[in-house]
């Protein structure tokens, strides 16, 4: 048993909701039809690997009633997990804090009252959280199971001017703030892979995520979307990105977990979308659980677990 009270190597998401909910929660993408600040006016054209789309399950349309992509969801669903104790919403795309604080709450109370939903993922950008929607949100939080994650992607001013984010570290931390201090649990992604980033910053960075303290973590192998502006950064520069191998990835997370806080929640290893969406295929590494069974080897093999290190 480790530090988490779980039998994994790290404190795995699946732990979290079996000690919950009893068992898997499903999350349910809907898309909300809202759009992104960084998209339409404070950098050029957004993130420079944009590729919204990528991400959306085939079933998703934005034009239908939010209640109507939640049943096509559970559907979508229903027969490759049997087992599931429930849904979550999961507000996904673009900036989910992005409108008028009563077309947000239209929307995410629209999502509660659909059967079996369990609570909500609220996926936004770090300056996208007006007060109003803060208190709102603190709210929400004390009566449903509520997370909202946050980008981060990288924790270098540098690496977030280059890719246009938008935004800057200074304040990532501060909307962690913001949320922490009226009681909403957070949720983060970073990317490792990020132009003239290296695995040793990387691990590095793993100081600040333990400061920033989100109750859940995704990370992202780098993917170059096609069609854009990245794409034509890599052919133009390719001596700027540092692409790892499976093994190398596999190796570099584990060293990252030992450093980890071990109260951090892990989601994902790594991000996996259809290969036609894809520029470069070398980033495409294993699929996820074959990605995760190499991890949980080599913890076995070093005989170490997340947060060893601290
Ligand atoms: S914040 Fe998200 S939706 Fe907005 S430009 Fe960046 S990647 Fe695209």
């Amino acid at each position: 048993m480790f530090p988490w009270g779980g039998e994994r190597r790290f404190n795995a998401y699946s732990h979290y909701c079996r000690t919950l909910f009893g068992g898997r929660v499903q999350k349910l993408p809907v898309d909300a039809g809202f759009s992104c600040p960084n998209r339409a006016s404070r950098t050029q054209g957004g993130c420079t690997y944009c590729a919204n789309n990528a991400f959306s399950p085939s079933y998703l349309a934005e034009n239908e009633e939010i209640a109507t992509q939640l049943e096509n969801g559970k559907r979508f669903f229903e027969k490759r997990y049997p087992h599931k104790n429930g849904y979550f919403a999961y507000f996904q795309s673009y900036t989910n804090t992005f409108a008028p604080l009563p077309v947000l709450r239209d929307k995410f109370e629209a999502a509660l009252q659909v059967p079996d939903i369990k609570g909500l993922v609220i996926s936004t950008r770090p300056d996208c959280l007006p007060s109003e929607v803060l208190d709102y949100l603190s709210e929400l939080s004390q009566r449903t199971h509520l997370t909202v994650e946050i980008g981060v992607e990288s924790f270098h001013n540098e690496t977030l001017a280059h890719i246009h984010r938008g935004h800057t570290v200074e304040s990532t931390f501060e909307a962690f703030e913001k949320l922490h201090s009226r009681k909403v649990s957070t949720g983060t992604h970073l990317i490792f892979g990020l132009p003239d980033e290296t695995p040793s910053q990387w691990l590095s960075d793993v100081q600040l995520l333990n400061q920033l303290h989100p109750q859940f973590v995704k990370f992202h192998q780098l993917q170059i979307f096609k069609n854009t502006a990245m794409e034509s950064e890599y052919r133009d520069h390719p001596g700027r990105f540092h692409p790892l191998s499976a093994d190398e990835y596999v190796r570099f997370l584990c060293d990252y977990l030992e450093r980890m806080s071990p109260e951090i929640v892990i989601e994902r290893f790594s991000a996996e979308v259809p290969p036609r969406y894809l520029a470069v295929s070398q980033w495409n590494l294993l699929r996820h659980d074959a990605l995760v069974r190499k991890i949980e080897e080599e913890l076995e093999r070093r005989n170490t677990y997340q947060g060893v290190a601290l």
